[in-house]
């Protein structure tokens, strides 16, 4: 592990100027906060679901929701920006599934101590807590998976991706908006309307280059709510989704040869996005100590940024007080880089799990045979079970596929320029010069990358 830490530290700053770093580091999200209305409309529905539950054991009913990617570009060949890969749209995905499953990658990075004293000044019951008292790290128990079938039935050539050049369709380069204004009219009056799917079966996400001077990173919908069908703010038929800028999508570390931006290279402005789109707000309840509607997140000041240290402005907040433990920097909810958040509570699951039971635009979403290697927790973990040996190798090379489906091995040099694929666990490096390389092992569960060395 630490072998692969320094690896990374030392590849990136190989990589960094060739495809990472990038002006347009802000990353901001102009999804529109929930009106009260809604809001009151949705604690009904909060108050039903766990009082059915005791001591707020919530038993997370098990989803997994169909995801397709409208990639929107000008014609450029795939691979070419903003017509990323389908590698760079399944890490994306594993993203997703990590991230709601409770296991991110950098999950280890939560301190030993985290919001103890605020778990136990404000009481919180035993499902918000985890064995060392801190508040706990939830399970959303709400996974994704790339569409296999379009609107229509048809199977798609690629799972969870529908291309579409704008000259083709006759709409504007979307690097024309350069408001936030224009570009939502824009995305809610010509992409989104002349391109959705089913937003019953179908999560959309919307990917797009935007303009430099647009400093929006993603916005997403609400879940509109049944019973109140005029509240505004609320998505429709036509524009319900996300959009998300086209180098925030993808992992670096799950597929170094995307197209990324530099504070967001591991997919979390997706996973921010997917929670407002499962009804959760920002951490700071979008107003100076503003109300998140979650019991167990400490109440924060404002949105943090960068990579705060633990604990992060303790007293920021006095009713209640958030002393000594500080703002909940690391949730998902907040503006902090991607690299520094790896987590959602158990308040926040419960908010996902009332939108998917009861909004009309979610709670058909975990019904449906839209992909055919629906995932689940348990597979998505083998995936950390996958092995290549040996390494150092100077000849054949064999991938332990811990039960999984092989669909291909690409080999990339250390410039990340593709130089072979295999099809079957055994291979051979025998032609290739002696360094370093990568591994990248596609099975019908995941995708997962590696270094290797060649002897
Ligand atoms: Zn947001």
């Amino acid at each position: 592990m630490i072998r692969l830490k320094i690896f990374y530290t030392l590849f990136i700053l190989l990589v960094t100027n060739c495809f990472v770093m990038a002006q347009d580091d802000n990353h901001v999200c102009s999804t529109t906060f929930p009106t009260l209305e809604w809001e009151n409309e949705f604690q009904k529905l909060i108050s039903d679901f766990v009082g059915n539950q005791s001591n707020r054991e919530v038993s997370a009913m098990a989803y997994t929701i169909p995801v397709v990617f409208h990639i929107i570009h000008s014609g450029e060949a795939v691979g070419t920006y903003p017509n990323i890969t389908h590698e760079q749209i399944m890490s994306q995905i594993d993203v997703l599934n990590q991230d709601f499953g409770g296991y991110a990658h950098n999950v280890a990075d939560y301190p030993a101590n985290a919001f103890v004293h605020w778990a136990a000044n404000q009481a919180l019951p035993d499902a918000n807590k985890d064995n060392n008292g801190r508040v706990k790290i939830a399970n959303f128990n709400i996974q994704f998976c790339l569409a296999t079938k379009d609107a229509l039935g048809h199977s798609l050539a690629e799972p969870g991706i529908d291309r579409i050049n704008y000259h083709t369709k006759g709409w504007p380069d979307p690097t024309n908006f350069s408001t936030q204004m224009t570009f939502k009219n824009y995305l809610d009056n010509i992409v989104k309307p002349n391109s959705i799917w089913d937003v019953k079966k179908y999560l959309n996400v919307w990917i797009t280059d935007k303009s430099t001077l647009l400093m929006n990173g993603g916005v997403s919908s609400v879940p509109p709510m049944s019973t109140l069908p005029g509240i505004p703010n609320t998505a429709t038929d036509s524009t319900d989704g996300i959009w998300c800028y086209t180098k925030s999508i993808g992992s670096y570390a799950l597929f170094p040869f995307g197209q990324y931006f530099s504070s967001n290279i591991d997919g979390r402005t997706l996973t921010h996005e997917v929670g407002h789109y499962l009804g959760l707000r920002h951490i700071w309840g979008d107003a100076n100590c503003g109300n998140d509607f979650c019991g167990d997140t400490p109440p924060a000041s404002a949105q943090n940024g960068g990579m705060p240290v633990y604990p992060h402005k303790a007293g920021s907040c006095s009713v209640p007080s958030n002393h000594p433990d500080g703002e909940m920097f690391m949730n998902f909810m907040d503006y902090t880089m991607g690299p520094g958040k790896y987590m959602f509570t158990t308040d926040q699951m419960i908010r996902a799990q009332t939108a998917m039971a009861n909004s009309p635009f979610r709670n058909q979403l975990g019904n449906h045979d839209l992909c055919s290697a629906v995932s689940n927790l348990d597979e998505q973990k083998q995936t950390t079970t996958l092995f290549i040996y040996p390494n150092p190798a100077s000849g054949d090379v064999y991938v332990n596929l811990s039960g999984q489906n092989l669909k291909r091995i690409d080999i990339y040099n250390q410039t990340g320029s593709f130089i072979q694929s295999f099809y079957t666990p055994l291979f051979s490096l025998e032609d290739l010069q002696q360094g370093f390389y990568f591994v990248i092992i596609h099975t019908d569960k995941a995708m997962s990358s590696y270094k290797i060395i060649k002897e």
